[in-house]
């Protein structure tokens, strides 16, 4: 049985003070609920606030990242550690989120260094694939999505390739309110568990979780979620208002 996971994707978004607020008001509404691995992922600067007020209020929440090197230490102007994330309590880091790799010019190479990374310091990769809007267009869904996940989880081992969350998010479908179909997104996250099969082994393909992203909301949770292979979801927008991303959470 796969665990669903949905994590909340605050981006640039809140300060400190802000961020708390927003954490304890989602926990008062999903506490004591289990079913589902809620992650919530805020900016670099406001995860030790966070941090602190999940250990006070003994929340069972996954913390995250949004992003890191995969350098432990050195003259990396700007970066942030694994180390560092780990000293944080941080259990979790997205990787590849589509607005890295377009507006940073993150690269599947740099991808790949960092799941390795994450992994090896213990953290949850959430790694990112999915399309552009021409992509999908011209066809190029599967070459595009196949390849990216292929590269992503270049040279790892079977049994680490467990501990990796896909998510896949069709670049349409992030912050403009028109997400894909549940069985358009339930077609590509198949297509990523047959391609981490066909590399990994059939077992490995079968544990992975693959997550949906892009535009969901608590009105379409429901049905993608229902569907053979989504395991969960990555919220952008819908995660920064406690009420909108508890209903999320609590999908069933
Ligand atoms: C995201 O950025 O990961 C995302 C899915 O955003 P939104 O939910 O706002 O579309």
């Amino acid at each position: 049985m796969r665990k669903p996971i949905i994590a909340g994707n605050w981006k640039m978004n809140m300060l400190p003070g802000a961020a708390v607020d927003l954490v304890e008001g989602l926990w008062a509404q999903i506490a004591g609920f289990d079913a589902v691995e809620a992650v919530v992922c805020p900016p670099f600067v406001d995860i030790p606030a966070v941090g602190k007020a999940l250990r006070d209020g003994s929340m069972s929440l996954g913390l995250g990242a949004q992003n890191m090197h995969w350098e432990e230490s050195g003259a990396f102007t700007g970066e942030i550690s694994p180390l560092m994330l780990l000293d944080l309590e941080v259990t979790h880091v997205i990787i590849g989120h589509s607005e890295r790799r377009q507006l940073f010019g993150e690269t599947d190479q740099g991808v790949n260094r960092k799941v390795k990374s994450a992994l090896a310091h213990g953290l949850v990769p959430i790694m990112c694939c999915g399309e552009s809007l021409k992509q999908r267009e011209s066809g190029q869904t599967e070459d595009v999505v196949t390849n990216q996940v292929k590269c992503g989880l270049f040279e790892l081992e079977p049994a680490q390739v467990s501990g990796v969350v896909v998510a896949y998010e069709p670049i349409w479908a992030i912050g403009t309110g028109k997400a894909a179909t549940a069985g358009d997104a339930d077609e590509v996250c198949g297509m990523v568990r047959r391609t981490v099969a066909g590399a990994f082994g059939a077992d490995v393909g079968e544990s992975l979780r693959v997550q949906y992203g892009g535009s969901v909301t608590p009105d379409n949770v429901s049905e993608l979620m229902s569907m053979p292979n989504i395991d969960g979801a990555l919220v952008g927008g819908a995660s920064l208002k406690p009420d909108v991303f508890a209903r999320i959470v609590r999908f069933t």
